[in-house]
Order: structure tokens, then C-alpha cells, then sequence
């Protein structure tokens, strides 16, 4: 027994663990006890699709860190298959279940950190506790999923929901060459993105034969004699499976922290303040289970990343061991890679802004769209990268970014993060200075591209239009197409004017003077010279923001 406080940590993954480690560096006197009900300490959750996929081939390799590691690294005691079951804040003591020998015992603490995470959402659907429904949240879940595969030599597979754990399972199926069905409630793949931006990850997956049947829902799970899942959709179809997958979300786990008496916020998470307290001052809740405050949007709600729950568990420990830090909130910066596309973002999308209220006013968003290679065109091999940057009217600040491609896309947000963390604008990602090599970038690379874009915009330089304006433009609009023949042939906005930039400076009497003038090329650029050079000769000419391009994703995303 040492002399120092005890500190009782809940859960022993990502939060749990991170906390109990920092907590040792700073104080090498605690008493650390780490309680874990499942059968493995810091392990990799986020692995799991990728271990059902057979990408990840050894169960060993998810497992971050042992219980002797914990022992002889950090004289840490961790207890699995240990479950606390109470928290008697009177007494400042757990209730610990062991379900190794089923007896209960108590543990008295003098700081207390709730790490439980999160559960999966389990919808009122008739079915999903039948034998071949799984979600996907621990080691054994993983491990019943691939044994259900190979034993039942599963050809077919029904994911239900299409946020980031249903798409990282619809890719791992696939891989193993199930025939995947996506049910997906919403319109569109990963709900909280804005649905053009979510396109090219949509066609990743149907062109691996994903059937993807999206603002469907399912009525029921039923299950044959033999075994045989069908899967049945209040549209009145049906899909027979031999593997079902829940992954419709997360709700926290707030159980001990509820009956505890601990204040709940409006969301349902466990409300912390900024130094990971809760409503008990001997009490720290971090991770998935806790409320956390927005930065962007000034709201509280939930963000079960692993990012955030690591960064939480650390601030909890330092605050125990006597530092003053604090957790500056979240943003929501995060990344998905299905097959060859990754789709990444930062900050709320447009359409979060809109249903929170929040895109007109108080906020006064404008948007941006590019498509910039993610290195110098002149060097072999660049791939697009599609950026939309979300910023306010009112003095340029980045509100939210999200970029879409097979390279570097996690890079470009990596940095826009870094800028909204900071409080910065459009005009910061102009001046951004960053590495650049052919292989590696562009002189002016896409963030700087982003910053230009968009500064541009508020300095009046160009006005831009969107997809949807475009679609719905007001008669006596004059759409002007500066691309060349061959693109214009291959298909162009209907009734649209076509001169190519070349030509533009001696075609110029073409075009009416009493009427606005949008133009679009392919990606935007030609056109926004195109567009500048008609302002300077009077006309009042407008910018189609990401060109003929964009055009094309808003109008799949509005097709699917
Ligand atoms: C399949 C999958 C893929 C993911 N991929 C990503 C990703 O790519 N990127 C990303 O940022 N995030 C990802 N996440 C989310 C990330 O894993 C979580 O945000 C993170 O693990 C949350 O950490 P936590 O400590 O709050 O909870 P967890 O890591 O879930 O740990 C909570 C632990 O507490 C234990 N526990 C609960 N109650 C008790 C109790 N009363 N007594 C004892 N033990 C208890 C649970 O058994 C659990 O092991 C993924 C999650 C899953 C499931």
C-alpha cells in the first residue's frame, strides 16, 4: 500500500487507460486502480472493423497495452472482468462486481474517473437479438463476427446504419467478399457530412457492389431454421443474410454516474466543466460518456471520438495531480477512408449550421468549393482532392471544412483544424506556410488555394453561385461556359453560352450588359479569370464556386 490518494479509474480503454498512465507520470506516490468489466485493457476499438476484415490478421496486434505492462511499467493495477456497479459518494467508495468469482466488494477512492464510453444505439426492432445480429464495440464482438462468417461461410451481409463504423464494415465485408446491403435511414452515407461531399465515398462502395438503399428503414429481423437472416424494410422489401451489423450510433453510458446523482446534461452525456470535472468534486468523468462543449457552434453535445477521450484522460489526471489545465472543447475533426477515398472534415458542415440554426446568423456563412490536385499536376501521380470551406462573411473566420479524395485529404483538415483551434480566418490559410515539395504538394497548396478562394470572396474580388442557385437560376440569368469544345460537347448547364477563355477578350460583345452573367468552367479557376476580367469591363459576372465539377456531386448527391 502506498501513502499517496487513490485515484479509481472506470473503464480501461481509450480514456481510462490514457488517464491512468499520465496519472502515474505525475505522481509516483497514487494508488492507481484501473476497473475494466471486459476481458481486455487498451485495446484498439478503432481496429476492429479492420480485424473483421482480415486486414489486421492477429487478435494480439488490437491489444495496445496487457495488464503486466500496466504492472511493471507503470505499477498501475488494472482488474478486468471487474465491473463497478455503485458509486457511493458519501462514503467515497465503488461497489465492484467481480464476475470471475461473482462476488461484490467495496473500494474507497479519493479521486474517482469515469471512462465507460459509450453502447451502441439498439433500436425497438423486432430481431436484433437473434443469433447472426452483431454490433460492433468489443474484441469478442469482432471475434463472434469473423467466427460467424466462417462458420455459417457467409456470402451475404446487411449493415444497418452508414456512419463511419457501418461504412468501415461495408469496406472490411466487402474485402472478404460478402455480398454487402447498406440500410441506411437518411439520403445520403455519413449523416452529419454535407451529402455532395459524401459522393465519392457512396461510389467507392457501389463500384466494389455495395447495394447501398439509403432513407430506407428496417421493420424487422427474422431468422429461418437453417439460419438464414432476412432482413425486412418498412418500404416492403426484403434482404435474406447470413450476417447482420448494427451500427446506428452510440448512446454514453451513464448508468453509475445517473444513479450516482451526477448532473446529466441535455444531450445525456455526463456534464463535466473544462477540467473534466463533474457536478462531484471528487469525481472526473472523460471519453464517450461525457458532454463536451462545441467550440464552433457554442453548444454542448456528444463526440465519441478516440481523440477527445485520450486528450480528456490526460487533462483529468493532471488536474488530479494538482496542475490547472483545461480541455478546450471540440470541433469534430475526424476521417473516414473507404477503399482508395477518404472523406475527412472539421467543424460542423452546412448542413448541422443549418439545422442548428446557426448558417444565416449569427454566423453569416459563405462557402467555398475547389478541386486542386493534392500534389504539383506536373509531377506523376496527383489526384484531386474536392475541398469545401465553410467560413463567416462577418470577418473571415474558418467555421468548418470538409475535403473528399484518394490522397492527402486528412493532411489539408489536419491544418484547418490546427487554424480553427486557433481562432483563424481565411486570410491566415492565404499566408499558411507550408512544406512543399512536387511530391509532396504545390506552391500554393490547397489550403493556401481554400484561403485565396475564399478571401477573395469577402475582399469582393468575385461573387460566386452555387450548385443548387444554378440549377434553380432565376430566368434572364446568361450562363457562360469557358471551357473548351471538347468539354463543352461531352455535356454542359442547359442553354448555357459557350466561349471559351481564349476567345473571351474579342467574343466579349456577345454578352449582355443588362444581365448577370454566371460563369462556370470545370473546376472553377478559368472561370473566376473569366469572371474577373468581365467585372473589370462592366459586366456583372458571378462565379459558379467549384466549377461544372461540383455541379456534377450536388446533382449525384441529389440523385441518390
Ligand atoms: C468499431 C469502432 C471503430 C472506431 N473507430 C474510430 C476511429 O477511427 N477514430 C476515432 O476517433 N474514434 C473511433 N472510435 C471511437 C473510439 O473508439 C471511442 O471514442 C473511444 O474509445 C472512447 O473512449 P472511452 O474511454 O470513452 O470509451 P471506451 O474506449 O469504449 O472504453 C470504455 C470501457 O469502459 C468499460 N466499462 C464501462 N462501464 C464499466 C463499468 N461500470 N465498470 C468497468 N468497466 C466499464 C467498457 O467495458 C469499455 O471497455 C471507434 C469505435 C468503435 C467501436
Amino acid at each position: 500500500m502506498s501513502n499517496g490518494k487513490r485515484i479509481l479509474i472506470v473503464g480501461g480503454v481509450a480514456g481510462g487507460a490514457s488517464c491512468a498512465a499520465r496519472a502515474r507520470r505525475m505522481d509516483e506516490q497514487a494508488e492507481i486502480i484501473l476497473f475494466e468489466r471486459g476481458p481486455f485493457v487498451s485495446f484498439a476499438n478503432c481496429g476492429l472493423p479492420y480485424y473483421v476484415g482480415d486486414v489486421i490478421r492477429r487478435e494480439q496486434s488490437l491489444l495496445v497495452a496487457t495488464p503486466e505492462l500496466f504492472r511493471d511499467r507503470f505499477n498501475i493495477q488494472v482488474r478486468l472482468h471487474s465491473e463497478v456497479v455503485a458509486i457511493n459518494r458519501q462514503e467515497k467508495t465503488v461497489t465492484v462486481r467481480d464476475h470471475g468469482s461473482a462476488t461484490d466488494y467495496e473500494e474507497p477512492y479519493d479521486a474517482l474517473v469515469l471512462s465507460p464510453g459509450a453502447s451502441p444505439v439498439k433500436p425497438p426492432i423486432e430481431g436484433l437479438d437473434l443469433p447472426g445480429v452483431f454490433s460492433v464495440r468489443t474484441i469478442p464482438d469482432s471475434r463472434e463476427i469473423r467466427k460467424r462468417i466462417e462458420e455459417a461461410r457467409a456470402g451475404r451481409a446487411v449493415i444497418i446504419g452508414g456512419g463511419y463504423i457501418g461504412l468501415e464494415m461495408a469496406e472490411n465485408l466487402l474485402r472478404r467478399n460478402l455480398q454487402v446491403t447498406l440500410v441506411e435511414l437518411q439520403r445520403q452515407l455519413m449523416p452529419l457530412s454535407d451529402p455532395e461531399m459524401v459522393v465519392p465515398i457512396h461510389e467507392a462502395l457501389t463500384e466494389r457492389g455495395a447495394d447501398i438503399r439509403l432513407g430506407e428503414e428496417v421493420a424487422r429481423v427474422s431468422r429461418s431454421d437453417d439460419g438464414l437472416l432476412t432482413v425486412q424494410l418498412k418500404s416492403g422489401g426484403t434482404v435474406d443474410s447470413d450476417v447482420v451489423i448494427l451500427a446506428v450510433g452510440v448512446r454514453p453510458e451513464v448508468r453509475l454516474a445517473e444513479e450516482a446523482g451526477l448532473e446529466l446534461g441535455p444531450m445525456g452525456g455526463i456534464r463535466v466543466d473544462d477540467r473534466m470535472r463533474t457536478s462531484d468534486p471528487h469525481i472526473w468523468a472523460v471519453g464517450d460518456a461525457v458532454e463536451v462543449y462545441n467550440v464552433v457552434t457554442g453548444s454542448w453535445g456528444l463526440m465519441p471520438l478516440a481523440g477527445p477521450a485520450n486528450r480528456q484522460g490526460r487533462i483529468a489526471a493532471d488536474v488530479i495531480c494538482g496542475r490547472d489545465v483545461r480541455f478546450r472543447g471540440v470541433q469534430g475533426t475526424a476521417v473516414v477512408g473507404v477503399f482508395d477515398q477518404v472523406l475527412a472534415a472539421t467543424g460542423p458542415s452546412e448542413k448541422v449550421l443549418k439545422r442548428l440554426g446557426l448558417w444565416d446568423s449569427p454566423l453569416q456563412c459563405e462557402k467555398i468549393y475547389l478541386h486542386p490536385g493534392h500534389h504539383a499536376n506536373y509531377y506523376p501521380g496527383a489526384e484531386v482532392i474536392t475541398v469545401k470551406l465553410i467560413f463567416s462573411k462577418k470577418d473571415g473566420r474558418i467555421i468548418g471544412a470538409q475535403a473528399v479524395g484518394k490522397e492527402g485529404v486528412e493532411k489539408r483538415i489536419d491544418i484547418i483544424s490546427m487554424a480553427i483551434q486557433k481562432g483563424g480566418t481565411v486570410f491566415d490559410l492565404e499566408e499558411a506556410e507550408l512544406c512543399y515539395s512536387p511530391q509532396f504538394g504545390s506552391a500554393k497548396d490547397p489550403v493556401n488555394l481554400a484561403g485565396m478562394i475564399a478571401a477573395n470572396v469577402l475582399r469582393g474580388d468575385v461573387e460566386v453561385v452555387h450548385a443548387p442557385e444554378m440549377a434553380a437560376r432565376p430566368e434572364g440569368v446568361c450562363v457562360l461556359d469557358v471551357r473548351e469544345p471538347l468539354e463543352f460537347k461531352r455535356g454542359h448547364v442547359d442553354g448555357a453560352v459557350h466561349i471559351p477563355l481564349g476567345e473571351l477578350r474579342r467574343r466579349m460583345n456577345e454578352l449582355p450588359r443588362d444581365r448577370e452573367i454566371w460563369v462556370y468552367c470545370y473546376v472553377g479557376q478559368r472561370s473566376y479569370v473569366a469572371a474577373r476580367a468581365l467585372r473589370q469591363y462592366g459586366f456583372r459576372a458571378k462565379n459558379l464556386s467549384g466549377g461544372y465539377r461540383s455541379l456534377l456531386m450536388w446533382q449525384k448527391a441529389v440523385d441518390l
